[in-house]
Protein backbone atom coordinates (compact mmCIF):
# COMPACT_ATOMS: atom_id res chain seq x y z
CA UNK A 1 0.00 0.00 0.00
CA UNK A 2 1.76 3.50 -0.89
CA UNK A 3 0.24 6.76 -0.44
CA UNK A 4 1.31 7.84 -3.42
CA UNK A 5 2.24 7.12 -6.93
CA UNK A 6 3.24 8.36 -10.57
CA UNK A 7 0.16 9.06 -12.39
CA UNK A 8 1.08 8.00 -16.02
CA UNK A 9 -2.06 10.17 -17.33
CA UNK A 10 -0.94 13.52 -15.64
CA UNK A 11 2.66 12.46 -15.87
CA UNK A 12 3.45 14.02 -12.08
CA UNK A 13 3.40 13.04 -8.85
CA UNK A 14 -0.49 12.64 -6.86
CA UNK A 15 -1.65 11.13 -3.29
CA UNK A 16 -4.20 8.75 -3.34
CA UNK A 17 -6.80 10.80 -2.61
CA UNK A 18 -5.82 13.18 -5.26
CA UNK A 19 -5.89 10.65 -7.70
CA UNK A 20 -9.72 9.55 -6.64
CA UNK A 21 -11.06 12.75 -6.31
CA UNK A 22 -9.75 13.45 -9.81
CA UNK A 23 -11.31 10.17 -11.27
CA UNK A 24 -15.10 10.95 -9.82
CA UNK A 25 -14.19 14.32 -12.06
CA UNK A 26 -13.77 12.71 -14.67
CA UNK A 27 -9.89 14.13 -15.17
CA UNK A 28 -8.48 10.90 -14.65
CA UNK A 29 -9.83 7.52 -16.74
CA UNK A 30 -7.43 4.70 -15.88
CA UNK A 31 -6.96 3.43 -12.03
CA UNK A 32 -4.13 1.46 -13.08
CA UNK A 33 -2.26 4.25 -14.97
CA UNK A 34 0.03 4.37 -12.03
CA UNK A 35 3.52 3.16 -11.42
CA UNK A 36 5.75 3.56 -7.91
CA UNK A 37 7.32 6.50 -7.94
CA UNK A 38 10.71 5.06 -6.15
CA UNK A 39 13.15 5.35 -9.23
CA UNK A 40 14.85 2.11 -8.37
CA UNK A 41 11.11 -0.03 -8.86
CA UNK A 42 8.83 1.87 -10.80
CA UNK A 43 6.19 -1.01 -10.64
CA UNK A 44 2.72 -0.95 -11.75
CA UNK A 45 0.26 0.11 -9.06
CA UNK A 46 -3.70 0.36 -9.28
CA UNK A 47 -5.52 3.00 -7.16
CA UNK A 48 -8.04 1.38 -4.58
CA UNK A 49 -11.85 3.39 -4.42
CA UNK A 50 -11.64 4.50 -7.87
CA UNK A 51 -14.07 6.94 -8.87
CA UNK A 52 -15.46 6.81 -5.21
CA UNK A 53 -15.07 10.35 -2.99
CA UNK A 54 -16.10 9.21 0.03
CA UNK A 55 -14.36 5.93 0.43
CA UNK A 56 -12.21 6.06 3.63
CA UNK A 57 -9.08 3.80 2.48
CA UNK A 58 -7.24 5.38 -0.75
CA UNK A 59 -4.13 4.02 -1.68
CA UNK A 60 -2.11 2.17 -4.33
CA UNK A 61 -1.68 -1.34 -4.33
CA UNK A 62 0.50 -3.44 -6.95
CA UNK A 63 -1.18 -3.96 -10.38
CA UNK A 64 -0.31 -7.68 -10.48
CA UNK A 65 -0.56 -9.57 -7.28
CA UNK A 66 2.22 -11.38 -7.81
CA UNK A 67 4.38 -8.80 -8.82
CA UNK A 68 5.85 -6.91 -5.27
CA UNK A 69 8.25 -3.42 -4.77
CA UNK A 70 11.72 -4.51 -5.42
CA UNK A 71 13.59 -4.41 -1.92
CA UNK A 72 14.44 -1.80 -0.05
CA UNK A 73 11.39 0.50 -2.28
CA UNK A 74 11.18 3.70 -0.31
CA UNK A 75 7.75 3.99 -1.06
CA UNK A 76 6.58 0.99 1.08
CA UNK A 77 6.19 1.43 4.79
CA UNK A 78 7.67 -0.30 7.37
CA UNK A 79 4.42 -2.41 8.24
CA UNK A 80 3.97 -3.36 4.41
CA UNK A 81 7.96 -4.84 4.27
CA UNK A 82 7.30 -7.12 7.18
CA UNK A 83 3.85 -7.77 5.49
CA UNK A 84 5.89 -8.85 2.19
CA UNK A 85 8.17 -11.08 4.25
CA UNK A 86 5.68 -12.63 5.59
CA UNK A 87 3.53 -13.29 2.66
CA UNK A 88 7.17 -14.85 0.94
CA UNK A 89 7.33 -17.14 3.62
CA UNK A 90 3.83 -18.66 3.55
CA UNK A 91 4.22 -19.18 -0.05
CA UNK A 92 7.73 -20.72 -0.19
CA UNK A 93 6.46 -23.00 2.64
CA UNK A 94 3.26 -24.06 0.77
CA UNK A 95 4.98 -24.86 -2.21
CA UNK A 96 7.93 -26.86 -0.22
CA UNK A 97 5.04 -28.62 1.40
CA UNK A 98 3.47 -29.83 -2.15
CA UNK A 99 6.82 -31.04 -3.04
CA UNK A 100 7.60 -28.05 -5.06
CA UNK A 101 10.83 -26.42 -5.56
CA UNK A 102 12.00 -22.57 -4.94
CA UNK A 103 13.93 -20.53 -7.40
CA UNK A 104 15.90 -17.74 -5.47
CA UNK A 105 15.80 -14.44 -7.84
CA UNK A 106 17.06 -11.14 -7.37
CA UNK A 107 15.04 -7.79 -6.58
CA UNK A 108 17.57 -5.47 -8.62
CA UNK A 109 16.93 -1.92 -8.69
CA UNK A 110 15.87 -0.44 -11.86
CA UNK A 111 18.41 1.33 -13.84
CA UNK A 112 16.30 4.03 -15.80
CA UNK A 113 16.00 7.28 -15.48
CA UNK A 114 13.55 8.90 -12.57
CA UNK A 115 10.24 8.89 -13.58
CA UNK A 116 8.28 11.66 -14.85
CA UNK A 117 9.20 14.64 -17.42
CA UNK A 118 11.30 12.37 -19.42
CA UNK A 119 9.23 12.10 -22.93
CA UNK A 120 11.72 9.83 -24.06
CA UNK A 121 10.82 7.18 -21.10
CA UNK A 122 11.45 3.64 -22.47
CA UNK A 123 8.72 1.25 -21.61
CA UNK A 124 10.34 -1.25 -19.15
CA UNK A 125 8.98 -4.81 -20.42
CA UNK A 126 6.86 -6.76 -17.42
CA UNK A 127 8.83 -8.32 -15.18
CA UNK A 128 11.69 -5.93 -15.33
CA UNK A 129 10.36 -4.21 -12.26
CA UNK A 130 9.99 -5.22 -8.53
CA UNK A 131 10.22 -9.09 -8.37
CA UNK A 132 7.23 -11.75 -8.97
CA UNK A 133 6.80 -14.87 -6.75
CA UNK A 134 5.55 -17.14 -9.77
CA UNK A 135 7.19 -18.54 -12.75
CA UNK A 136 6.08 -16.39 -15.75
CA UNK A 137 5.19 -19.01 -18.62
CA UNK A 138 5.54 -22.24 -16.75
CA UNK A 139 3.30 -25.20 -17.70
CA UNK A 140 0.55 -26.76 -15.87
CA UNK A 141 2.08 -29.89 -14.28
CA UNK A 142 4.93 -29.16 -15.50
CA UNK A 143 7.45 -30.66 -13.15
CA UNK A 144 9.88 -27.34 -13.29
CA UNK A 145 6.77 -25.19 -12.08
CA UNK A 146 8.14 -23.83 -8.94
CA UNK A 147 7.46 -20.60 -6.77
CA UNK A 148 10.05 -17.69 -6.88
CA UNK A 149 11.58 -16.01 -3.47
CA UNK A 150 14.39 -12.80 -3.65
CA UNK A 151 14.05 -11.89 0.45
CA UNK A 152 17.03 -13.54 2.03
CA UNK A 153 14.92 -13.53 5.19
CA UNK A 154 12.86 -15.80 3.38
CA UNK A 155 15.30 -18.43 3.23
CA UNK A 156 16.67 -17.87 6.69
CA UNK A 157 12.95 -18.94 7.83
CA UNK A 158 12.84 -21.87 6.31
CA UNK A 159 15.97 -22.81 7.31
CA UNK A 160 14.81 -22.79 10.81
CA UNK A 161 12.26 -24.89 10.29
CA UNK A 162 11.89 -28.39 11.56
CA UNK A 163 9.76 -29.66 9.37
CA UNK A 164 11.60 -28.74 6.53
CA UNK A 165 14.16 -31.60 5.07
CA UNK A 166 17.65 -30.09 5.25
CA UNK A 167 19.42 -32.58 2.80
CA UNK A 168 16.70 -32.39 0.36
CA UNK A 169 18.37 -30.37 -2.89
CA UNK A 170 15.10 -28.14 -2.92
CA UNK A 171 16.01 -24.56 -4.11
CA UNK A 172 17.46 -23.77 -7.35
CA UNK A 173 19.94 -20.80 -8.03
CA UNK A 174 21.30 -19.91 -11.38
CA UNK A 175 20.36 -22.94 -12.59
CA UNK A 176 22.12 -25.38 -9.79
CA UNK A 177 20.01 -27.39 -6.95
CA UNK A 178 20.75 -27.04 -2.99
CA UNK A 179 19.67 -28.08 -0.21
CA UNK A 180 18.90 -26.02 2.95
CA UNK A 181 22.51 -27.59 4.51
CA UNK A 182 24.15 -26.72 1.42
CA UNK A 183 23.21 -23.15 1.56
CA UNK A 184 24.02 -21.85 4.59
CA UNK A 185 27.96 -21.79 5.41
CA UNK A 186 28.91 -21.06 8.72
CA UNK A 187 30.97 -18.15 9.06
CA UNK A 188 33.91 -19.98 11.06
CA UNK A 189 33.92 -22.24 8.23
CA UNK A 190 37.08 -22.28 6.11
CA UNK A 191 35.70 -19.70 2.75
CA UNK A 192 35.96 -21.44 -0.40
CA UNK A 193 36.53 -19.25 -3.52
CA UNK A 194 33.35 -18.79 -5.86
CA UNK A 195 31.19 -20.11 -3.12
CA UNK A 196 27.67 -18.76 -3.22
CA UNK A 197 25.85 -19.64 0.24
CA UNK A 198 24.09 -17.70 2.83
CA UNK A 199 26.66 -16.95 5.49
CA UNK A 200 25.60 -17.07 9.42
CA UNK A 201 27.35 -16.23 12.67
CA UNK A 202 27.38 -13.87 15.54
CA UNK A 203 29.09 -10.71 14.49
CA UNK A 204 29.56 -7.00 16.06
CA UNK A 205 28.25 -3.91 14.11
CA UNK A 206 30.59 -1.23 14.34
CA UNK A 207 30.85 2.27 13.26
CA UNK A 208 32.62 2.89 9.90
CA UNK A 209 34.96 5.81 9.05
CA UNK A 210 32.92 6.86 6.81
CA UNK A 211 29.42 8.95 8.74
CA UNK A 212 26.44 6.86 7.93
CA UNK A 213 28.60 3.31 7.33
CA UNK A 214 28.35 0.59 9.70
CA UNK A 215 30.64 -2.27 8.91
CA UNK A 216 29.62 -5.92 10.32
CA UNK A 217 32.70 -8.16 11.39
CA UNK A 218 31.64 -12.00 11.96
CA UNK A 219 33.75 -13.60 15.25
CA UNK A 220 36.09 -16.00 14.81
CA UNK A 221 35.50 -16.14 10.95
CA UNK A 222 38.10 -15.56 7.78
CA UNK A 223 35.26 -13.90 6.15
CA UNK A 224 35.65 -10.27 5.39
CA UNK A 225 33.91 -7.50 6.53
CA UNK A 226 30.47 -6.64 5.24
CA UNK A 227 29.75 -2.93 4.94
CA UNK A 228 26.39 -1.28 4.92
CA UNK A 229 24.56 1.95 5.85
CA UNK A 230 22.65 3.06 8.71
CA UNK A 231 19.92 3.81 7.46
CA UNK A 232 19.19 0.60 5.52
CA UNK A 233 18.97 -1.14 8.61
CA UNK A 234 14.88 0.16 8.86
CA UNK A 235 14.65 -2.23 5.74
CA UNK A 236 15.97 -5.22 7.07
CA UNK A 237 14.55 -7.89 9.41
CA UNK A 238 15.68 -7.14 12.76
CA UNK A 239 17.13 -4.15 11.77
CA UNK A 240 15.87 -2.40 14.65
CA UNK A 241 17.55 -4.42 17.36
CA UNK A 242 20.99 -4.09 14.95
CA UNK A 243 20.92 -0.43 15.78
CA UNK A 244 21.06 -1.16 19.34
CA UNK A 245 24.09 -3.48 19.18
CA UNK A 246 26.03 -0.60 16.86
CA UNK A 247 29.70 0.23 18.90
CA UNK A 248 28.52 -2.06 21.71
CA UNK A 249 30.77 -5.03 21.35
CA UNK A 250 26.95 -6.94 21.68
CA UNK A 251 27.07 -9.88 19.36
CA UNK A 252 24.02 -10.40 17.20
CA UNK A 253 23.45 -12.83 14.44
CA UNK A 254 24.16 -11.80 11.27
CA UNK A 255 22.65 -13.58 7.88
CA UNK A 256 24.48 -12.79 4.60
CA UNK A 257 23.86 -14.16 1.34
CA UNK A 258 26.52 -13.86 -1.50
CA UNK A 259 29.54 -15.44 -2.75
CA UNK A 260 32.97 -15.28 -1.30
CA UNK A 261 35.22 -13.95 -4.26
CA UNK A 262 39.00 -13.21 -3.29
CA UNK A 263 38.45 -12.15 0.11
CA UNK A 264 35.74 -10.28 -0.82
CA UNK A 265 32.04 -10.82 -0.19
CA UNK A 266 29.86 -10.17 -3.15
CA UNK A 267 26.02 -9.61 -2.26
CA UNK A 268 23.66 -11.87 -4.83
CA UNK A 269 22.11 -8.90 -5.72
CA UNK A 270 22.95 -5.09 -6.19
CA UNK A 271 23.43 -4.06 -2.62
CA UNK A 272 24.28 -5.38 0.40
CA UNK A 273 21.23 -4.77 2.44
CA UNK A 274 19.08 -6.26 0.17
CA UNK A 275 21.33 -9.77 1.29
CA UNK A 276 21.46 -9.32 4.89
CA UNK A 277 19.05 -9.95 7.86
CA UNK A 278 19.53 -10.07 11.77
CA UNK A 279 18.27 -12.99 13.73
CA UNK A 280 15.97 -12.60 17.07
ZN1 LIG B 1 8.00 0.43 -5.13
Amino acid sequence: MSERAYSKELKRIVTASEAVTLSAEGKLKNSRAFNCCDKKCGIDLTCTNWGNKDGIRKYFVPSCNDELHVIGCDEVSQRENVEQIGREIKEIVNEIEKNGIITMLTSPDRNTKENGDSEDKVETPKGVNGYAYKDNGQEKGKKSESRRAARVEAFVELYHRKDVDQKKRIIRINGNMYSLEELFISSSDEPVDDKMGIYFGQAVINSSFKPGMLEIQFENSKLPVIYTNVNCLKKIRNGSRAKKKIDTNDRITVYFRGSFKGKKIIPFNDKNYKDLCFGE
